[in-house]
């Protein structure tokens, strides 16, 4: 029933969105990422995608999972379908203590809040600590979906370099000084310091208590985020920044590299302080986490061998990460470089001065293989000349040609 209703002409592309006038304000930050945007295309099976950091999931145990699933059903129904505390499940949340322990924390379950995945975590966390202008400091490049909930909160995001050991303490000291010559209110340090999501680099073990003085000196929290730090190849974990500084760390987990993404379970552990506010946050956003998802991840983490699980993924991811560095090192034309990530899911390139990533994206594409450029981990424009490469879900051999592909077009491209 279309006839009666007023049809105005539309004059240039935004009066295509008949609501534009309606939004808040928030929204000016809110874009699609050009990966996104190229998400049909990339996803063709003839394409490489070397674009996307979804988890590969084939060695997980289908048929005793899905007889789980069954018998939490028919054993505890009523509680699995049911509404439960935002707070989450506690037998759960007594698991995760367990499983941040091996990462040399040691926190109590009261302070432990289930979220909807850690990116759930992330938008709470800024949530409650940033207001329109205030600063949140992160790495440059960082993950793109912290910097989607920094600008829909209108914070200022300023990054600080990082090198083959993570974040650089003195540029962390010098950005922190900027901020406060400004005026500006600096809420948090936000960063990745396990195998980092772009960068493929972990923050050297000396650097993290210098880094975490850094922040008390100047009053800044720090929020770490660490969906990765069990995926060390060789089995090899650091210590959690929040264990070296249990008052002034938030530590964000997740199920979604170590068990499967799908189910969307994350947690945030906060300082004893912040955890009524973060419980009061969540249940506004969802009241409480999925009740059946965190049965679950519980009784999966109770009956199975899940670090023998985690192993797997490990020598899975490892064999990918070794096909796609000697695709990089055969392909590539000089003058590119790239970092050497000993665990997780992603390689950070440097390509040569003259090549934009962003606009080659489409003709990458073209070529049959994708990738995320640069520009995306960076709220502030920076980043056209590098490019995140993800080995974790194409087979070795598709990441190969995959890499194989792009060195072509980066060829063309260098004789433009
Ligand atoms: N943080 C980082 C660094 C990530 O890479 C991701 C997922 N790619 C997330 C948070 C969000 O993870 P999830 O919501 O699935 O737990």
């Amino acid at each position: 029933m279309t006839e009666n209703r007023p049809v105005k002409p539309h004059v240039g592309r935004h009066n295509l969105d008949p609501h534009l006038e309606r939004y808040a304000a928030r929204t000016a930050g809110m874009t699609a990422s050009e990966i996104r945007a190229l998400f049909a295309v990339a996803s063709r099976p003839e394409v490489v995608s070397l674009a996307g950091g979804m988890p590969n999931l084939a060695a997980l145990p289908l048929d005793s999972l899905s007889a789980q699933v069954a018998d939490i059903i028919a054993e505890d129904g009523l509680v699995a379908l049911q509404y439960g505390s935002a707070h989450g499940v506690p037998a759960l949340r007594d698991q995760i203590c367990e499983i941040m322990a091996l990462e040399g924390i040691k926190a109590h379950p009261d302070d432990v809040v289930v979220t909807v995945g850690s990116q759930m975590g992330l938008d709470m966390v800024t949530r409650l600590f940033c207001d329109p202008g205030d600063v949140v400091i992160a790495e440059g490049p960082s993950y793109v979906g912290a910097l989607g909930s920094f600008t829909a909160y209108q914070a200022n995001v300023v990054h600080v370099a990082m090198d083959d050991d993570g974040l650089v303490p003195e540029g962390l000291r010098e950005a922190l000084k900027q901020a406060e010559k400004a005026g500006q209110r600096v809420k948090f340090l936000y960063t990745i310091p396990n195998f980092h999501n772009p960068a493929g680099v972990t923050l050297a073990v000396e650097r993290r208590a210098e880094i975490l003085e850094i922040c008390r000196a100047h009053g800044v929290l720090v929020v770490e985020d660490n969906p990765y730090g069990l995926l060390g190849f060789d089995g090899q974990t650091y210590p959690a920044l929040r264990s070296l500084d249990p008052e002034n760390v938030v530590y964000l987990g997740s199920f979604s590299k170590t068990f499967a993404s799908g189910l969307r379970v994350g947690w945030v552990l906060a300082p004893h302080a912040v955890r009524e506010k973060l419980v009061l946050a969540a249940e506004s956003a969802t009241l409480c986490p999925p009740t059946l998802n965190q049965m679950i991840v519980s009784r999966y983490l109770a009956t199975h061998d899940w670090k023998g699980q985690i192993k797997k993924f490990r020598e899975n991811y490892r064999e990918r990460r070794d096909a796609m560095l000697s695709g990089l090192e055969q392909y590539l034309p000089s003058g590119c470089t790239w970092t050497k990530p000993d665990g997780g899911f992603y390689v950070w390139v440097t390509v040569p001065e003259g090549v934009d990533t962003k606009a080659m994206l489409p003709r990458a594409v073209t070529a049959r293989v994708a990738y995320a450029s640069g520009t995306g981990f960076y709220a502030d424009g920076f980043g056209s000349r590098q490019m995140r490469l993800s080995y974790c879900y194409p087979t070795p051999e598709r990441i190969r040609e995959g890499v194989r592909r792009l060195a072509s077009v980066l060829e063309s491209e260098m004789d433009l």
